[in-house]
């Protein structure tokens, strides 16, 4: 099916993603086939969606996205080239094609990826590459392109496309060091990275075998399960930071509230787009001076971005926390989602980044969070000095 990429909002500017049968590379690590081994495509709902997307763009959100060209994620789920979904993509694809819209592409390879990059206008292709030893791959990723497979599909996609490399699942027993695959890369023009470490939700852990858990590693399962990230894995990744940083390339889906370039291969791949908070922090840089941050700006920043259509917003909310306020289940504006991700998601934005921070207060009779005058929480940016803190006192 095609459906709203809820889990990308505000940090991808992808609007759609579309899954079809189960993925033949056969990842062990993957989600997708975890969570749904036998799923298979309804194409008849694909293409009836798809030729229904002039007539409803006004009122469901995947048509209002397709009609207007915003790009569709290819996919978050499957591989286009694997065996198992070849033909069905070349079928939906071609119909894509022909209706305008624009795709980003998730690929390790396999069949028919060379007509299809002839096919596309310059788009981004995600290509995986989360080792630097083809043994470790084979174990890992059993049916899905060696390593050497995918360094020469890059070195054909570059001439026409952009490329961003996805260390991903980064795990220190997968891949001592990935500054190997980061500089192998770079030798042949690659600017963009992606550095992710392996997300397996208990839940997904207790659809797997006893085989697969033995593959990934039961150390590295549990420490999924603790949903923090270890010591070493941290190591590695600020050395690949810092060596990203030195040598002028691009961390892709890295929000640490700094300005940074990473939205600019989809600025020149998809002239329509969905917003990000990466978005937010460059426009925030312009102006350097440390000072408040209201709901106001926030909201009148993304609101003319995001589309204006009615719609249950609750898709948005509910993929990234489970909170007790049921009330985004009715129909509303898309953008009503933007006061969750200012201040009610259990991670809002001063939690994860450096520079801006909630601004707490002494009023005489207790300690609390600054507000404006509709009861919105008011963050301070500075970007001056790094601060993690999720509050400062002023
Ligand atoms: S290629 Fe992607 S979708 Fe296919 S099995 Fe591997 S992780 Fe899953």
């Amino acid at each position: 099916m095609i459906d709203i990429l809820t889990n990308g909002f505000l940090s991808s500017p992808i609007a759609t993603n579309i899954n079809l049968n189960y993925c033949s590379h056969g990842c062990s690590y993957c989600f997708a086939n975890i969570n749904y081994p036998k799923r298979k495509a309804n194409l008849t709902e694909i293409l009836r969606l798809l030729k229904g997307i002039e007539r409803n763009k006004g009122k469901d959100l995947v048509s209002y996205y397709l009609a207007n060209k915003y790009p569709l994620m290819v996919s978050n789920n499957i591989d286009p080239f694997s065996k198992s979904n070849y033909s069905l993509f070349n079928q939906i694809g071609t119909f894509l094609l022909e209706l305008g819209v624009p795709m980003f592409i998730a690929t390790r390879g396999g069949e028919g990826w060379q007509e299809w990059s002839e096919k596309l206008p310059k788009s981004i292709w995600y290509i995986s590459v989360p080792y630097h030893d083809d043994a470790i791959r084979q174990r890992l990723e059993p049916n899905a392109p060696s390593l050497e497979y995918r360094f020469n599909m890059v070195k054909e996609l570059i001439k026409k496309h952009k490329i961003i490399i996805g260390i991903n699942p980064m795990n220190e027993n997968y891949v001592k060091d990935p500054l190997l695959i980061i500089k192998q890369y770079e030798a042949i023009g690659v600017k963009n990275f992606v550095i992710n470490p392996i997300h397996l939700s208990p839940k997904q852990q207790t659809n797997l075998t006893e085989t697969q858990k033995d593959v990934i590693g039961r150390d590295i399962l549990a420490n999924c399960k603790n949903n923090k990230f270890t010591k070493e894995y941290l190591e590695i990744f600020i050395r690949c930071y810092k060596y990203i940083k030195l040598k002028g390339l691009i961390l892709n889906f890295n929000e640490t509230g700094e300005a940074n370039n990473s939205m600019d291969i989809y600025n020149e791949c998809y002239p329509t787009r969905l917003p990000t908070h990466q978005d937010f922090f460059n426009y925030l840089a312009k102006d350097s001076t440390p000072r408040q941050v209201t709901f106001k700006e926030y909201y009148d920043f993304f609101a003319p971005k995001l589309p204006d259509i009615v719609s249950n917003t609750s898709q948005f909310i509910f993929n990234k926390a489970n909170i007790k306020d049921k009330s985004s289940y009715i129909a509303t504006k898309i953008t009503n989602v933007l006061h969750y991700y200012w201040e009610v998601l259990p991670e809002p934005i001063p939690s994860y980044t450096s520079t801006l921070s909630w601004i707490k207060k002494d009023f005489g009779t207790k300690v609390d969070f600054l507000r404006d005058k509709e009861n919105n929480k008011i963050m301070w940016y500075d970007n001056t000095k790094e601060n993690w803190n999720d509050y400062i006192f002023k």
